[in-house]
């Protein structure tokens, strides 16, 4: 029987330096989906949106490397960017908009099979597949919580009616990040997060890497 091949759509694919969380600093070749289940991606959409302080573009596959693949061809764009995979394990982040929404265990096999370490990116509203190398979860205040198991938690300080004790205690994670909010209040949401650091020390500092060295 015909049965049709499964195509990932794709906003971007690039490599850079993971920026983010308990492997900052490490190059990463970030394999960024189209779509999430937490806002539109439409600026006129972003008042109504459960998730309302998004910075990332994740609609469409026009960025770089953006289109429809299969699993092999994904993997075999991902593998063509990283400078040598006999020196060193090709690390991909699947990100998005909510990669949970396209990732399956076909691209999982296909990535592993042909060596590389997969880390995921996902707000947490659903399952990931056990076989991802490195889960991180960074919930939304107002979005369902339903993946709480994962490598580590990281949340954007602060979110109105969003506790970090309550995700610390709620969730099976080896870290815990806070990240101060980005935009205009910046400054004030540093000095916030720092001070929740310091008086609560399960809690590290993640400041955006990637923006500090103004790397995409
Ligand atoms: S869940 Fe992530 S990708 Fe989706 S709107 Fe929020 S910040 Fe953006």
């Amino acid at each position: 029987m015909y049965k049709p091949i499964h195509l990932y759509h794709i906003k971007e694919i690039f490599y850079s330096i993971q920026g983010e969380g308990h492997h900052a600093g490490k190059p990463a070749v970030f394999c960024r989906f189209s779509g999430c289940n937490l806002w539109s991606g439409r600026e006129e959409d972003r008042s109504k949106a459960i998730c309302d302080f998004c910075d990332t573009e994740f609609v469409g596959i026009d960025g770089t490397l953006g289109g429809k693949y299969n699993a092999q061809s994904l993997t075999s764009a991902i593998l063509s960017l990283w400078p040598n995979p006999t020196h060193s394990r090709p690390y991909v982040v699947l990100t998005g908009g909510e990669p949970m929404l396209q990732v399956d265990q076909l691209l999982l096999d296909e990535l592993h099979a042909s060596g590389i370490y997969v880390s995921i990116e996902t707000n947490g509203t659903l399952p990931v597949l056990p076989s991802i190398d490195w889960i991180t979860l960074s919930p939304k205040s107002k979005a369902k919580w339903v993946q709480k198991e994962g490598d580590e938690l990281k949340l954007v300080y602060p979110q109105m009616d969003m506790e970090p004790e309550f995700y610390y205690k709620n969730s099976k994670c080896d870290h815990f990040i806070l990240q101060p909010m980005d935009g205009y209040n910046y400054t004030e949401n540093l000095r916030k997060t720092l001070e929740y650091c310091l008086s609560h020390p399960h809690w590290k500092i993640g400041l955006q890497l990637h923006k500090i060295l103004q790397l995409p």
